[in-house]
């Protein structure tokens, strides 16, 4: 068969290029092996640990506030997870159905070359012909090996969409120190889990900006950490481990259900890629510009496998410029600064732009100014007035250049910051909007406010 755009992936990364490609009359054949849209994030990423970490904190909240009795099910709260993945996908279904030429299939992706490739479904190899195509695979957990890894979970055997984890481990070991790791200790440490975080070093969060994960540190690390720590072996089997390690030098064991291994994510290179001369790392990274378009200039690539801002927002915005710029508009440019990061930890956190640590690189003089979360009214409410908010200005201008958020609702705050950001506005102009009241928004043009005592 011969298309227009061939694309490879069905993740955040594909599918709203797949819908502006074939809205704009283009022909298009899109292929995942999952047979569903929503790749990694809605298969077994953030749709289903937000869903999971949203009930979490509604059973601890009700139990804190309201002295509510009732253990956390954890069948429960994977069943709704299900369902809400299930509730999705039909979504998705419904939107694709309105193309007449988007073509999906359930299948594999290789390069045969240049211009070509083969898509394996279950039942037969399909030849295709293209254009243009778009790479958006993705990326995979990353295991390491030692003896008795093969014991270990990761966070895909507990999200994926009909998990056989239904029961909360009573001791659970996680190996990590990034976004993952922490966001899944905390979670099943607020389910009465007794965790343990090993990190391989002294850092957590290693890309983030130092002041800011040292804020967030005490907060979200209600359990033990144990820094300096690597796995030498595990014996057992799963539900009742033993673990040899090695913490800051000394030679421990410690016994638990359930080891989760969280130690960072690797692209997922399409077989056959060489042929096509389109450029990739050792660790499957795809090289592309800000039209995300790869040194071979028909072949576009988007999403994590970019290795340039690893999340779903951002390869939705990065398939929309993939596509706009295969339509015809090279005006559209992808701003990998500009994208808000969280890290949906209790508390959560959230930052964009750039903060301290980017400033001082840049040699950039900035000055910020700040709200303290237990000020907020919001707040107040649920008693989690732990952080704050944080914003930051070219001191020449006054014009925000970033922001984090540490607290109660950072990921939805981040947004307004962001949009901020991403228009460059100045302490002045956002000092005069009436954040809804009592939202934690609120802190954002208080923040704002203290802007002239600052300078
Ligand atoms: P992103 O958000 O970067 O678009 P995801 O990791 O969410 O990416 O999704 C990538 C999707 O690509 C996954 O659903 C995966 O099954 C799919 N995929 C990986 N390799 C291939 C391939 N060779 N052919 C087709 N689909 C692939």
């Amino acid at each position: 068969m011969k298309v227009d755009v061939l694309i490879i992936g069905a993740g955040g990364g594909a599918y709203p290029a797949a819908f502006r490609l074939a809205g704009s009359g283009k022909t298009v054949l899109m292929a995942d092996p999952k047979g569903v849209l929503g790749g990694n994030c809605l298969y077994l990423g953030c749709i289903p640990s937000k869903t999971v970490r949203e009930l979490i904190e509604i059973n601890e909240r009700s139990g804190r506030l309201l002295g509510s009795k009732n253990h956390a099910d954890f069948r429960l709260i994977q069943q709704h997870k299900d369902d809400v993945q299930q509730m999705r996908f039909d979504q998705h279904n419904r939107e694709m159905s309105e193309f007449q030429s988007l073509k999906f299939m359930k299948g594999k992706v290789s390069f045969t070359g240049k211009n070509s490739a083969r898509v394996s479904t279950e039942s037969e190899m399909i030849e295709v012909e293209f254009d243009y195509a778009i790479i958006a695979t993705g990326t995979v957990v990353s295991r390491i090996s030692f003896p008795g890894s093969d014991f270990c979970i990761t966070s895909d055997d507990i999200f994926s969409f009909g998990s056989e984890i239904r029961e909360i481990p009573k001791k659970m070991v996680i190996v990590g120190g990034g976004y993952i790791a922490l966001e899944v200790a905390d979670m099943f440490n607020a389910l009465g889990t007794e965790v343990h975080l090993f990190v391989r070093t002294e850092t957590i969060l290693r890309n983030v900006d130092r002041d800011l994960v040292n804020i967030a540190y005490p907060l979200i690390t209600p359990y033990r950490v144990h820094m300096n720590t690597t796995i030498r072996d595990i014996t057992g089997q799963r539900g009742n481990l033993k673990i040899n390690y090695t913490e800051n030098g000394a030679d421990l064991n410690m016994e638990a259900d359930e080891v989760l291994l969280a130690v960072g994510r690797e692209g997922v290179v399409p077989e056959g890629l060489d042929l096509t001369g389109v450029k990739y790392s050792s660790r499957g990274i795809i090289e592309v510009n800000d039209t995300l378009q790869t040194n071979v200039s028909h072949i576009y690539s988007t999403g994590d496998i970019t290795g340039r801002t690893p999340y779903f927002h951002a390869a939705v915005r990065e398939s929309l410029v993939a596509a706009n710029n295969i339509l015809g508009d090279t005006t559209d440019r992808m701003d990998f600064l500009n994208v808000p990061v969280s890290i949906f930890t209790y508390p959560p956190i959230s930052y964009i732009g750039i903060l301290r640590d980017e400033a001082r690189k840049r040699g950039m003089d900035i000055a910020e100014t700040s709200y303290a979360m237990s000020g907020d009214s919001r707040a107040q409410m649920y008693e989690e007035q732990d952080g704050e908010i944080r914003l930051f200005f070219e001191r020449k201008t006054g014009r925000i250049v970033g922001g984090w958020v540490v607290g109660l609702d950072a990921p939805q705050l981040i947004n307004e910051i962001g949009t901020a950001v991403f228009n460059s506005l100045t302490a002045l102009e956002m000092s005069k909007f009436p954040d809804q009241h009592p939202t934690t928004n609120e802190g954002i043009s208080k923040a704002a406010r203290a802007w002239k005592s600052s300078t």
